[in-house]
């Protein structure tokens, strides 16, 4: 987990590399999926990782909230799943498995 200094400061690179100012002078982000316009003063945005980091990605653009959970939840998380699956099975670490199920009938009881 990172501290919230590393985040600020991830957030603070990915504003200044992203932000544009239209003819009146307004600050504004435009979300790399979709292509929204968002004003930071007022809608909250996020800092994404292009590539997770899980897999090494260091580069960050804006997204809107909405496309950001979407993202998330249909690539990042599934994708970092599979990998440590495949990660566990190559180093020989698995689920441990129930004990199978009694083979033998329970005898009767005897009277
Ligand atoms: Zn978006």
């Amino acid at each position: 987990m990172r501290s919230s200094g590393e985040q600020a400061k991830f957030r603070r690179d990915v504003f200044t590399a992203n932000k544009q100012h239209d003819v009146t002078g307004r600050i504004f982000l435009i979300c790399y999926v979709c292509n929204c316009r968002i004003d930071p003063a007022s809608e909250f945005w996020d800092a994404d990782h292009v590539i997770a980091r899980h897999f090494g990605g260091t580069e960050g653009k804006p997204i809107c909230k909405a496309c950001h959970k979407h993202k998330t939840a249909t690539q990042d998380v599934p994708a970092i799943a599979k990998s440590k699956r495949t990660s566990d099975k190559h180093f020989g670490i698995r689920r441990k498995k129930p004990w199978p199920k009694r083979k033998f009938a329970k005898p009767e009881p005897v009277e």
